[in-house]
Order: structure tokens, then C-alpha cells, then sequence
């Protein structure tokens, strides 16, 4: 069944539609037959740049028309050829007979036998019609029908809608795409198949494993592999890219064009870090990057994978083409690489080197025990959070056993400059307060009640609200953070399971999230037990780890 957002719900033509709306009045559209043209061309174009294909691949190719882009789009039905009829209608649409156009085709039968009789139907009626096929995809490499035209498109319609505007005739640009095109190779891998057209699954991939050399429609690559990470998977296919495009004969200080693209179902935070991966890697071959870009410009549906695309940079003509300013909303906004020292990490000296204690056997100990409840801890936060806070907890133990102590006496300082400093989430910089206060106060009890306000006038809740309050206020209740105490705060933090969330995440979600414990008060009660018992008190029979279940 598809659901109301399944991408393979959206007719292509209303799709159009809203593209126009956002162009803010740049790009007209037809719908009988479908086409859409850019409304603002450029002065100095004497040729007409023509492209299209199945839909399904946005922003693809309507998403590239714009002053240095394309001029015509034609979209098929989603993975779906266009029809010929609907080339030529879109052509005669923008331009007299006797213009010259370029059409600029991916390699698939259905989508080379259409631009071919929409070429001599063009030709008949007097257009001067140049054809460049795009063949880059490596993961078809040997195939009969040769190889399949994938990401090399976008670089191709971006330089070559930039050289069309500095007023290149038909040969020329053809000439440029032949050389560039020969220049360029593709690799995709998937994780997940996209959703499939009209309902029905797509190709299955195992967990842990993943399609080498996917093509954009859903067909399954040559080889399934195991995954073997990021940082060695675009190792792999930098590798083969820079084998296939001779790299090792290349002439010295050769420079690659390389575009990160997600296939439509691939944070753009991934695709950033696919990035750094795949300039590492090239760097790594002695490559030299001339242009890195990374975001989704050619997909397949909503595909979980990524390509890579690579362009040997023969001529540094081509590449200002490449990084030209451009008014097309879904062609990439290149730029120049920087050299890696100018763009490599600058940290902040936030100090925490200096002063760095010996190691300390109480925290080494209680980061393998906070390991241990990092699972049962973001198993809790996944029902009323976003499952981090048993990672956040242990992250907070083991950076201050790795930070260490100065001296027994400056463990819990330790503990809680750890969590005050580098533990991200809700929970981390209220445990720095509290262990802060627990750490300053002559007595532990003066502590927990300090920790108590501290948590309170920062975090603006209330014991009730489903919060590690409900484990800290019953055991503030104690004079001392003795057994009674601990007892109470583990007390507290179970009857949190019969508690609606008013604060954090909890409490946006109602009582779905009663039946099961808070994990900041179960953290809270935790950590508690393991303060009183570093201070030699006897927790016999207290059993707060019993809170994980
Ligand atoms: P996040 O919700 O940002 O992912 P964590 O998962 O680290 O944060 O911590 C969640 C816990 O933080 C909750 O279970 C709750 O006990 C505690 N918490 C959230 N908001 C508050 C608050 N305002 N005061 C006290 N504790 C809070
Ligand atoms: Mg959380």
C-alpha cells in the first residue's frame, strides 16, 4: 500500500506546478503535452539546451532550467521515457525553425529511440538538431547497451548551460560535452530500495550489506557487498572512478571535478560527510581536488544510496563553466576547493588538556559500569524520547575517566566538569550541576539538596513533571546521601512510570508514555548509588540498577 506521501503519489504535472511557483515566475510549464521551458534565458545563448527523462530524478531536469541551465525540460511519466511528440512540442514552444538545439540524452533505449525521432522530426521542420549521449555509469561498464547516463548529467547540463551563455555554437558545445563526458564517471551504491512506482516492494537488501553499482530506477546493481563502512566504501569507489578515468597515466597534478549526490534518501548531514570521505580518499590516490559539491540533484525517488561522479579537469576553461553563477534552483553552486590545510579542523583550546589528572581506578571502573547501562538507558529514552540518554550518560563517565583525576579527592569534580562541559542533551549539563554541587558541598546531603535547586531554577520543572527530579527531591528529603536516601531516589524514580511527562521530550507525547520509568530519574538514581557508595555507604538490598528491567 502507499501512503499519502509516497513519493510515487505525485503526478508529474502538479509537481511542475509547484516548481513554477517557486521559481517565482522564471519557468513556464505545459501540461498537455508536459513540458516546461525557462522563461528568462540568458542574452548571449544561440543554442537551446534541451533535456528530460523519466520523472522521478528531481531536481532533474526541470529543476535545471534557469539563465545557465537548461532551456527545455521534458519529463516522462515517473522512470519512464518522455515521449518524442512531447520534445518536439516543447522545442517548437521556445524556438523558430532554423534554431539550433542540443539535446542532451542519458543513456536508455527508451529515452534514446524518443530524442532520436524527436531529432529528425526537428531536423524536418528546419531546427539544426546536435544530440550528445550521457554514458558515465561504471556500475554498467561491459553492458551490451553500453553504459547508463546518471550523474555525469548534471555536470554536462551545468557547463554546458554556462558555455551556451557565453554565446557557444552547436559544434562547440558539442565538442566541449564530448570531451567532458569522456572525462566523467559514476558509481552509485544503495542501502534501501526507493518507494516503489505504483505500489509493491523494490529490491531487497539485507541489513548490513549493499548494492555496488545501483542504477537510478530500482534495478539491482551487478554485485551486493558487505558494508564495509564509509570511509572505505567511497575509498573503493574513488579508487575504481579514478582507475577507470586512467588516472595513474594522467599527467601530473591532474585535477577532479567531484559531485557527492544523494539518490533522494540521504541526509544532507551523510552527504557532507561522504564528502570529506571522498576528498580524503582522493587525496589519498595523490588526485587533486579542483571542485567538491554535495546534495541531491539527480535521485531516484526516495532511494537510501548516494553516487559519486567524478570529472577529470583537462582545462581549467571548462571549470569556470563549472563554477559559473547560475539562476537554475537545482543545479549545484560549485566552488573552487581550497587547499585541505585552509579547510581542515580548527578547534577552540577550551583547556581541557591542561591539568589532565592520572588515571583513576573509581572512574575507570564506573565508565565500564555507565557502558553497561548505555542500551537499557536509550531503550527507555526511545519511548518517551529520541533514545540518547544512555549514551549521553556513559559518554559523560568515560570522558572523565579519560580526562582522569588529579587526586582521589577531585574524582567527582572530574565527573562533573565532564558532564558540564562535553555531554550534549537535556540530561548532561543537569548531572554537571548536581555532581558539581555534590562535589563542592562540605556534606553530601547539602549537596543533593543544592544539586536539587540548581536543577530546578535551570531547568524550570517541578517534582511531578516526570523528571530526574522525581529521583533527586525524595532523596533531598534525607539529611545525609545514605542508604535511606538512594533507596528513596530509586524509590522516586520508578513511580515515574505512572507519571505524564511535563518537561523535555516526554511531554509532547502524552500517555504513551506512561508504564515505563524516566530515564533521567532512573539515571538520577544511578548516579546517586554510585556517589554514596564511593563514600563507603552500605547500599545493601538497594538495588538501583534493578530500575533497567
Ligand atoms: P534530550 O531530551 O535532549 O535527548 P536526554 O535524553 O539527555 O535529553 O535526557 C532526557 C532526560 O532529561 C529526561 O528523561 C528527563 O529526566 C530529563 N529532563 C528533561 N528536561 C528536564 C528539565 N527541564 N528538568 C529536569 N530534567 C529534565
Ligand atoms: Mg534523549
Amino acid at each position: 500500500m502507499t501512503t499519502p506521501f509516497s513519493p510515487d503519489q505525485a503526478p508529474h504535472a502538479e509537481a511542475l506546478h509547484g516548481l513554477a511557483l517557486t521559481a517565482g515566475g522564471g519557468i513556464g510549464y505545459s501540461t498537455d503535452p508536459v513540458f516546461a521551458w525557462n522563461r528568462w534565458p540568458a542574452e548571449g545563448r544561440r543554442v537551446w539546451l534541451v533535456s528530460g527523462g523519466g520523472a522521478g530524478h528531481e531536481p532533474m531536469h526541470a529543476g535545471f532550467l534557469g539563465e545557465g541551465g537548461l532551456d527545455v525540460a521534458v519529463p516522462g511519466e515517473v522512470f519512464t521515457s518522455p515521449h518524442n511528440g512531447q520534445v518536439v512540442a516543447a522545442v517548437e514552444h521556445v524556438a523558430e525553425p532554423g534554431a539550433e538545439v542540443l539535446l542532451i540524452v542519458k543513456n536508455y533505449t527508451g529515452d534514446v529511440i524518443n530524442f532520436a525521432i524527436a531529432r529528425e522530426r526537428l531536423e524536418a521542420k528546419g531546427y539544426s538538431v546536435g544530440t550528445l549521449v550521457v554514458d558515465d555509469d561504471l556500475g554498467s561498464e561491459g553492458a551490451e547497451a553500453g553504459r547508463r547516463g546518471t550523474g555525469a548529467t548534471v555536470v554536462l547540463e551545468k557547463i554546458l548551460g554556462a558555455a551556451a551563455d557565453a554565446g557557444q555554437g552547436l559544434g562547440e558545445l558539442l565538442e566541449l560535452g564530448r570531451r567532458v563526458g569522456a572525462r566523467t564517471r559514476s558509481l552509485a551504491v544503495a542501502r534501501a530500495a526507493h518507494t516503489r512506482p505504483g505500489g509493491g516492494e523494490g529490491f531487497e537488501v539485507e541489513q548490513g550489506s549493499l548494492e555496488y553499482g545501483v542504477g537510478i530506477h530500482g534495478e539491482t546493481a551487478a554485485e551486493t557487498i558487505a558494508d564495509p563502512g564509509v570511509e572505505q566504501l567511497v575509498g573503493r569507489m574513488v579508487d575504481e572512478l579514478l582507475d577507470s578515468l586512467g588516472h595513474e597515466d594522467a599527467p601530473a597534478g591532474a585535477d577532479y571535478v567531484v559531485m557527492v549526490n544523494g539518490l533522494g534518501g540521504v541526509s544532507n548531514l551523510e552527504l557532507s560527510h561522504i564528502a570529506a570521505q571522498a576528498a580524503a580518499a582522493l587525496r589519498g590516490r595523490g588526485a587533486e581536488l579542483a571542485s567538491l559539491v554535495a546534495g541531491t540533484y539527480i535521485s531516484a525517488l526516495d532511494m537510501r544510496g548516494f553516487s559519486l561522479t567524478l570529472t577529470a579537469a583537462d582545462d581549467a576553461a571548462w571549470v569556470g563553466y563549472w563554477i559559473a553563477p547560475h539562476a537554475a534552483p537545482g543545479l549545484p553552486h560549485p566552488r573552487i576547493a581550497e587547499a585541505a590545510e585552509d579547510t581542515g579542523p580548527r578547534s577552540a583550546n577550551t583547556g581541557h588538556e591542561d591539568g589532565k589528572g592520572a588515571s583513576s581506578q573509581w572512574l575507570d571502573a564506573l565508565a565500564e559500569r555507565f557502558e553497561g547501562y548505555r542500551e537499557p538507558l536509550n531503550a527507555l529514552d526511545q519511548r518517551s524520547g529520541d533514545g540518547d540518554m544512555g549514551t549521553n550518560l556513559s559518554h559523560g563517565v568515560r570522558r572523565a575517566a579519560e580526562r582522569g583525576a588529579a587526586s582521589p579527592d577531585e574524582e567527582l569534580d572530574a565527573l562533573a566538569s565532564a558532564f558540564l562541559d562535553e555531554v550534549g542533551g537535556s540530561s548532561g549539563p543537569l548531572f554537571g550541576l548536581v555532581l558539581s554541587e555534590l562535589a563542592r558541598a562540605e556534606r553530601r546531603g547539602e549537596g543533593v539538596r543544592a544539586g536539587l535547586e540548581a536543577v530546578q531554577r535551570v531547568g524550570g520543572a517541578k517534582p511531578g513533571d516526570r523528571t530526574m527530579l522525581d529521583a533527586l527531591a525524595p532523596a533531598a528529603e534525607h539529611e545525609e546521601l545514605d542508604a535511606a536516601a538512594v533507596r528513596a531516589a530509586v524509590e522516586g524514580a520508578a513511580s515515574t512510570k505512572d507519571l505524564r511527562g511535563r518537561r523535555g521530550r516526554a511531554s509532547y507525547l502524552g500517555e504513551r508514555v506512561l508504564g515505563a520509568p524516566d530515564p533521567g530519574a532512573v539515571a538520577m538514581a544511578l548516579v546517586l548509588h554510585a556517589v554514596a557508595e564511593r563514600d563507603g555507604v552500605d547500599l545493601e538490598g538497594v538495588d538501583a540498577a534493578g530500575l533497567l528491567g
